[in-house]
């Protein structure tokens, strides 16, 4: 069971959480207009668009035909979460009467690339950018929300102006306790242990791995830190860094019951120190302190893993810390104001 936040939407009611019995209703889409594709993926394509009612940029995002509840639970959990830190805001949904396609109208964030942005993000940019994404990630799990498939591409930063908005909801779930979710979340180099040994009573903390795999990305200049080529595969990419003892331990802790066809998977390997991946060029990125965060977020024990709410005291982001409480006195924004929307 999640160490906190567990009966977060025992306590919201079932009005917050129960997403297949909620009616939407859908607005005329003759409002927006196409500018420009910006993205896609699986489930849908995505563009920049002109809100023609006040001039506005806004983003379309024209979800491909699938499942209603999947839908409805995209829309539901934004709904929910949108005016919180550093979520990405749902304007409006629209549906074409005459056609079976559904869009999200959203607000736009002028995103710079994340390849592009990584390699030149400075000391002080790794350490803000992760504190408001944990800041987002504390907001959402204290909602009783699992994001699920955190990653560089959902991650949105318009660095001009320093705005960080977490995007695309399509995989996000309500945690309810002793559940047991599909492991096929995620996106493969991201995917927590807990994913790829096929334990299905996971909780919010399997965002935390995937934060901690995004820090390592960004400390040590390495596009993905660790890099399968498919799901046992990036098991093993993990344990060759964490150790084959740890996870051992881990598998017994939960008692889950690991099997597998690949031989490299049952040998032993030990843990590297983190100071094995410090090299010239990272070298000014990497400080005790960030390591010592590193450490403690990637973890195969999901329940020792850091929350987002300890992740964001941890010493490493004192300066950040002081910042955000000097210069806005927003720390506790969401904290003492209610007001966030619920559509
Ligand atoms: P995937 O399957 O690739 O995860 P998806 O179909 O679920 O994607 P999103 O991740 O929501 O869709 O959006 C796809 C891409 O569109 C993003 O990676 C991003 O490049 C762009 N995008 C989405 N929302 C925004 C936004 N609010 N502002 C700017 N760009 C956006
Ligand atoms: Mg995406």
């Amino acid at each position: 069971m999640a160490r906190i936040y567990a009966s977060a939407n025992a306590q919201l009611g079932r009005s917050w959480y129960d997403y297949d019995n909620f009616r939407i209703e859908w607005s005329s889409p003759d409002r927006y207009e196409i500018v420009d594709r910006v993205g896609g993926g699986k489930y849908s394509e995505v563009f920049e668009g002109l809100d023609t009612a006040n001039s506005e940029t806004c983003i379309i995002k024209v979800l491909k035909p699938v499942a209603a509840k999947k839908i409805n639970r995209e829309i539901k959990i934004l709904r929910n979460l949108t005016g919180g830190p550093n979520i990405v805001a749902l304007l409006d949904v629209v549906q074409d009467p005459s056609s079976r396609y559904h869009s999200l109208i959203m607000e736009y964030v002028d995103n710079v690339e994340w390849k592009a942005l990584y390699p030149i993000l400075g000391e002080v940019d790794i350490k803000f950018y992760t504190f408001q994404l944990l800041k987002a990630l504390d907001f959402v799990h204290s909602r009783g929300i699992m994001h699920r498939d955190v990653k560089p591409g959902n991650v949105m930063i318009d660095h001009r102006h320093r705005k960080l908005r977490v995007i695309d909801w399509g995989l996000a779930e309500f945690y309810h306790p002793g559940t047991g979710y599909h492991i096929r979340v995620g996106s493969r180099y991201y995917k927590a242990p807990e994913l790829l040994v096929g334990y299905k009573l996971y909780d919010y903390s399997l965002d935390l791995w995937s934060t901690g795999c995004m820090l390592a990305s960004m400390l040590f200049r390495k596009e993905h830190f660790f890099r399968g080529s498919d799901n046992n595969d990036q098991l093993l990419k993990i344990m060759k860094v964490l150790g084959s003892d740890n996870f051992d331990a881990y598998l017994k802790v939960y008692d889950i019951p690991f099997e597998t066809d690949m031989a490299a998977l049952l040998h032993s390997y030990p843990k590297q120190p983190w100071t094995r991946f410090v090299t010239a060029e990272n070298q000014p990125f990497v400080t005790s302190e960030a390591l010592d965060l590193l450490d403690k977020l990637l973890r195969y024990d999901h329940q020792k893993r850091l929350t987002a709410r300890e992740a964001q005291a941890h010493p490493y982001f004192n300066l950040v810390r002081l910042e955000a409480t000097s210069i806005k006195g927003d720390s506790a924004e969401y904290v003492s104001d209610s007001g966030f929307c619920s559509m």
